[in-house]
């Protein structure tokens, strides 16, 4: 059980970080005063404001874990993992960098050319090239391997034919890094491959998929023969399903898996402080915040991992779904401790409007990014490992 006993030992982070944050917090404080901040539960998804990403970035916060002759800030995982908190638990609106951030950005430097690198890095971390996951499919989620989408090879490059699913921001960011089958003789995880797909190539159609509260962030993506030259395809032909799999343990491991409702908690207590707070709302919430607390030092201790070069495959799958459901439980938790009338029409960034934004994404909060079926049955696997 070493793996596990890892992830219980409380992480410290160096106090030059300290002032990072407080650095981050003014910027939000004034951001705030600006209005361009509305505290609203999963911003990281639906929170789209390339202006708030630029100024972000103007101060070095965006591709801070990339090499700085990438344009990067070239800072630790952890300083990431201290502004993306703080972002998260603000509620501001991050989602039109997010992936780029996370996982693209990375993906190209340890797998992209030297021209692909010099070509999108720069531009990510100045907030000016924004992604998306090209992954899922009708039939293909949780079974990602049996992705139908298909590149064939052309004389000069490759033709790209299906249909993605649930591609968040297709309609609005410039590229996807697309999973595609590439050699359908070869075993079904050896014959896919990675390309990055420029979003606004007149032969793809985006199609939106509305969220139950109307909102237009999803989307199918149609890729009718869609010709590409050879400088998309993203590493080797063939080890898409490697390259995959290291771009989930990135989209699986970060703090916006227990954070994506924090808002609302915050929230909860401006509102609670406006009256007279019973000692059983009291105690409620301090229940509430104590499981926060020990999410977090969690998910630190995947960061810690992570920033050693250790694997933490087990360990992020394990705060995923303590996470994920943390998230819903606190609406349900938000509900009881102050029953209010839940409106999505009311005034945006008002008690009743995020309560309502909360309860209509709540069904995504286990399923993307890998449902916790999914989760468990790895955490199952890397247990009996472990033995
Ligand atoms: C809000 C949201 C945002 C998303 N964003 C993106 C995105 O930007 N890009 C992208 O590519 N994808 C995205 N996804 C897709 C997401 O990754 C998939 O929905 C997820 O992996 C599940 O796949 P599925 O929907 O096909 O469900 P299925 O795989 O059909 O699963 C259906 C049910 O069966 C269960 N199940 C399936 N297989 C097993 C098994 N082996 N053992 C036990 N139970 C199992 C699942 O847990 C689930 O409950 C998003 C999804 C949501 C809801």
């Amino acid at each position: 059980m070493r793996s596990t006993h890892m992830i219980s030992r409380a992480v410290q982070l160096p106090s030059e970080i300290r002032m990072l944050r407080q650095q981050v917090r003014d910027f939000l404080n004034a951001e705030r005063a600006a209005g361009t901040i509305l505290g609203r539960p999963d911003s990281w998804l639906t929170g789209w404001d390339p202006g708030f990403t630029r100024r972000l970035a103007e101060r070095g916060w965006v591709g801070m874990a990339l090499p700085r002759e990438y344009g990067g800030s070239g800072r630790g995982n952890l300083e990431r993992y201290v502004v993306i908190e703080e972002l998260l638990a603000a509620g501001a609106p991050v989602s039109a960098h997010w992936v780029a951030d996370r996982q693209a950005g990375p993906s190209i430097l340890r797998h992209g050319t030297e021209e692909q690198r010099r070509r999108f890095l720069p531009r990510i971390a100045a907030g000016q090239c924004f992604f998306s996951i090209g992954m899922s499919e009708q039939h293909s989620g949780s079974d990602l391997a049996s992705v139908r989408t298909r590149a064939e090879r052309t004389g000069n490059g490759w033709r790209l034919t299906g249909t993605k699913m649930w591609t968040g921001g297709a309609h609005v960011n410039d590229y996807a890094i697309v999973l595609a089958r590439t050699d359908e003789s070869a075993d079904r995880h050896a014959g896919l491959s990675q390309f990055i797909v420029d979003l606004r190539d007149p032969r793809i159609r985006v199609e939106p998929i509305r969220l139950l509260s109307g909102e237009h962030t999803f989307n199918y993506v149609h890729l009718e023969a869609v010709e590409l030259a050879d400088d998309a395809l993203l590493g080797h032909a063939g080890d898409g399903w490697q390259q995959v799999t290291g771009e989930l343990a990135l989209e699986r491991s970060g703090p916006e898996r227990f954070l994506s409702t924090l808002p609302l908690l915050i929230a909860l207590v401006a509102e609670l402080r406006r009256g007279a707070c019973s000692p059983e709302q009291h105690a409620r919430v301090g229940r509430l915040t104590a499981r926060l607390a020990s999410i977090r030092q969690l998910s630190l201790s995947v960061a810690a991992a992570l920033e050693a070069g250790r694997p933490a495959d087990v360990q992020a799958a394990l705060v995923k779904d303590l996470g994920t459901r943390f998230e819903g439980e606190l609406i349900n938790e938000a509900r009881e401790i102050l029953p209010v009338a839940a409106r999505f029409d009311a005034t945006r960034g008002s008690y009743p409007e995020l309560l309502a934004t909360a309860i209509l994404h709540s069904p995504g909060y286990t399923l993307r990014g890998g449902t916790n079926e999914i989760l468990r049955g790895i955490i199952t696997r890397g247990l009996e490992a472990s033995r």
